[in-house]
């Protein structure tokens, strides 16, 4: 592939197609003023026609005849041409083709002709005067006099497609112009008037005298504060409004206008001042900056829950802006605009681009084009802002980088924090990747000199961490109702934190009433019938839902077995949590915050408000209250059962199950007042439990490398998972069948196969049906990355068939995390 211009007349194109290569089409004379490295074209594919990725510009191999693509669909690229490294090395990783890869990274909506109108100039409309004009050029004139259109309705008004090329072309000649009906350049941005001092007024006494006393106060005022806003100048000096405009007339300040964000609170965000560092966090963040801009390199920030994580970020955001390098800054998938967001908005400004799943199609527009065009040099984000394109990558920064959000669960399964670690690689760059718990993963690359660690071991201020006592659950076993899963000690404490006026935290990592409906009569539990699982009772809306795939079904209804209606609701949900807390506190403002009371729009938000206004005073929540928040006056947290996650069939449960717990377990006493935990459970002997206790990942993975080395599990070897599924039971289980076959076959096909690989499966997933499909899973591992892929790219290639069989659906999971 060569990047050469003279010779533009065939490209090499990616296309959103399963297809494991990229492919060579023509570009025919009208259109190569267009064609650029990152931009779309629609070419033709087989009998059909598809969107394509240009990477770069192709020799024509021998002499063959080309296809030619028949548009191009961007004005301007959407991606840098430094980035096709990167796209690369994903779809050779994760065994997905390029062009999809590229589908996946780019955020949707931004297809640019969805979001442009057309209309007419003065020579447009005269443009049949002077100019031979082609049917379509005359056609689409016409319908810009009557008004303006948006390609699309112009395309279905003539009833056939125009090609952007073509609007291109008539824009150049100056008869149409396009109009963007995009959003500010900025989300949730309100100006804002503001006043700042004016340098080298000398406030001698004579300038004194002329003065009146408010002036003198405004004056003062900016000395000590610098810019400020006229609202909160008002409040020093109640005239200030009145006064400004003459004053800056004189000279002695100056008026300007500035963006003032706003968070999902409704407040504004002010710019913030940077605070002194803590001893520690200054040996960080130098040990940090010595190696920026010195090559690739990653660090892990080990810091525990209240440390002060965020400042480190900043500052070194802040140091890499000032270089001029790129910053990425990556956060866990929330519902809502995270802490750190808020945090980077105060203090750079109008100068972060965001990208996350909150922003309309416009606004993500904008603020990719923000970071394409340089004018963003730090982009906060989710996990796909990963693909953010900047042409290379300075600084990229992963909070909680234990998180699981950071594996996308469909489509492309890439992991962000993984590829945080591979961009600042190909960028020469630092990476950052922070945690109070640290993925196994991560430390262990610690320990073999991969990465190199900064921890962070006390909180900000010295708080001390939340004092965590465990109460073990057998010991009530035999009780009944609220008392089976409160305890005595939680209720004490309960009871306690309420008096003084402070807050709760419950959790309980799972949602309803009921987990577990049986017939009293014949002993069945209540099941999906679609689903190999049984349904939650959810006692507020009266149903049996199914977590898996949706299936709901009005309660109370007959045993579906032996027709009885006696059903019992056993098992416990954060439903039932909240009907027992206000049962046993009936003066206490409770809320519950899961998937169920969240799924309308801005609820997230009024339940934080009201906790942050402390208008509420337990609140009860699934791991959805564990993920960065810091409210000050949460002083209690109450795990209801700590061991819920500890038998899901998956090798990382014991880790999930610590980070979880000693996340919850962090949100307590981040204010002045020091915080305490319970943690009720049925194993209070289990290593991952008594590592939370204690808050310490070093002592959880001591334990835990211990297991993953004996068993082969990573980070000792790599796992790409297979998973089967269909709904006809016979089909699929006869192409799992051939495919199990087909994988002892390749394996003894090559030497280092049959050393290196292993192959467990296929068997039974441990759900066995979901929506109606049935589940089956092989799991490939080795020690040795490389060969793993090849291992399995071969059992692809050789297989396309039974890949690409009607009904069955075989996914490819690399690293995979959630092996349920
Ligand atoms: P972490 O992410 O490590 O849990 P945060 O970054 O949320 O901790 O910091 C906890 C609190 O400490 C925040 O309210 C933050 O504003 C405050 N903080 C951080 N660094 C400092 C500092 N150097 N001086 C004073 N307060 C700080
Ligand atoms: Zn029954
Ligand atoms: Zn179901």
């Amino acid at each position: 592939m060569k990047q050469n211009t003279t010779n533009s007349a065939s490209i090499e194109v990616a296309v959103a197609f399963p297809a494991d290569k990229t492919f060579v089409y023509a570009v025919p004379d009208s259109l190569a003023p267009f064609v650029s490295v990152g931009k779309r074209v629609l070419i033709p594919f087989g009998k059909r026609r598809i969107t394509g990725y240009v990477l770069g510009f192709a020799d024509r191999e021998g002499n063959y005849d080309l296809r030619c693509i028949l548009d191009v669909l961007d004005d301007v690229p959407l991606f840098p041409p430094e980035m096709i490294a990167f796209f690369k090395w994903v779809s050779d990783y994760y065994l997905y083709p390029a062009g999809e890869v590229i589908k996946n990274a780019l955020p949707g909506g931004l297809n640019l002709s969805d979001s442009v109108t057309l209309g007419l100039t003065e020579e447009g409309k005269n443009a049949h005067l002077s100019h031979f004009l082609n049917p379509t050029e005359t056609e689409i004139l016409e319908r810009l006099k009557k008004n303006n259109m948006r390609i699309k309705e112009l395309s279905s008004s003539l009833n056939r497609e125009i090609p952007l090329a073509l609007i291109q072309s008539m824009e150049k000649r100056g008869w149409i112009v396009r109009q963007m009906e995009l959003t500010g350049a900025t989300t949730r941005a309100r100006t804002e008037r503001c006043v700042s001092p004016v340098s080298g007024i000398s406030r001698d006494e004579e300038l004194d005298k002329k003065l009146s006393v408010p002036r003198k106060e405004i004056l003062r005022i900016l000395e000590e504060h610098g810019e400020i806003s006229v609202k909160k100048l008002r409040e020093y000096v109640p005239t200030a409004a009145n006064l400004i405009a003459s004053m800056a007339e004189q000279g002695l300040i100056r008026i300007c206008e500035r963006n003032r964000y706003r968070d999902p609170f409704g407040e504004s965000i002010d710019p913030d001042r940077e605070p002194e560092l803590t001893a520690e966090q200054q040996t960080a963040v130098s040990a940090i900056l010595s190696s920026l801009g010195k090559g690739f390199a990653t660090w892990l920030l080990a810091g525990v829950t209240g440390s002060g994580k965020t400042e480190v970020y900043l500052r070194l955001a802040a140091a890499a802006m000032e270089r001029g390098l790129p910053v990425l800054m990556l956060v866990p998938e929330i519902a809502l605009i995270s802490q750190t967001e808020r945090r980077f908005r105060a203090r750079f400004g109008e100068k972060i681009a965001v990208l996350h799943s909150g922003l309309s199609a416009g606004e993500r527009y904008d603020q990719w084009m923000r970071i394409l065009s340089g004018e963003a040099l730090i982009t906060v984000g989710a996990r796909s802002a990963i693909f953010a394109p900047y042409p290379k990558i300075g600084l990229v920064i992963v909070d909680e980088e234990h998180d699981t959000s950071y594996k996308q669960g469909k489509d492309l399964l890439y992991n962000a924090r993984d590829l945080a670690v591979v961009r600042a690689r190909q960028s020469d760059g630092v990476a950052v990747l922070g945690s109070a718990t640290p993925s196994l993963q991560s430390f262990y690359n610690v320990r073999i000199g991969k990465f190199r660690e900064v921890h962070l071991s006390l909180r900000v201020e010295r708080r001390p961490l939340p004092r965590i006592s465990i109460v073990d659950l057998r010991k009530i076993r035999d009780e009944r109702g609220a008392r089976r899963f409160i305890t005595p000690e939680l209720h004490r404490a309960v009871a306690e934190t309420l008096q003084k006026g402070e807050q709760v935290l419950l959790f309980l990592n799972r949602r309803g009433f009921a987990s577990f409906p049986v017939c009293a009569g014949c002993g069945e539990p209540i099941r999906c019938p679609h689903c190999d699982i049984t349904q939650t009772f959810h006692r507020l809306d009266n149903v049996c839902k199914c977590h898996y795939c949706g299936f709901t079904r009005e309660a109370p209804m007959l045993c579906p077995s032996c027709g009885s209606v006696h059903i019992q609701y056993l098992g416990m949900g954060t439903e039932k949590v909240e009907d027992a807390v206000k049962k046993l506190f009936p003066e206490a403002r409770v809320a519950r915050m899961d998937r169920d009371t969240t799924s309308r729009k801005g609820s997230v938000l009024k339940i934080l408000r009201a906790l942050k206004n402390q208008a509420i005073d337990v609140l009860i929540g699934t791991q959805m209250v564990t993920k960065g928040h810091d409210f000050p006056h949460i002083t209690l947290v109450g795990i209801i059962c700590a061991d819920l996650s500890l038998s899901f069939p998956d090798f990382r449960a014991g880790e999930q199950t610590f980070q979880i717990l000693a996340q919850v377990a962090g949100r307590a006493g981040r204010g002045q007042v020091p915080g305490q935990v319970i943690l009720q459970t049925y194993a209070p002997d289990h290593f991952s439990i008594l590592a939370a206790q204690k808050q310490d990942f070093r002592i959880f993975y001591q334990t835990e490398i211990g297991f993953r080395r004996a068993l082969g599990y990573p980070p000792f070897t790599r796992m790409i998972q297979l998973r089967i599924s269909g709904k006809d039971r016979e089909k699929t289980q006869e192409i799992v069948q051939r495919l199990g076959e087909s994988a002892l076959t390749v394996r003894q096909k090559a030497e280092a196969f049959r050393k290196y690989v292993d192959i467990l499966g296929p068997i039974e997933a441990s759900v066995a049906k979901i929506a109606d499909r049935y589940r089956w899973q092989m799991l490939v591992k080795s020690a040795k990355a490389k060969h793993l892929r090849r291992f399995v790219r071969q059992l692809c290639t050789e297989n396309t068939g039974l890949f690409q069989t009607p009904g069955v659906r075989i996914v490819i999971d690399v690293d995979p995390f959630f092996m349920t």
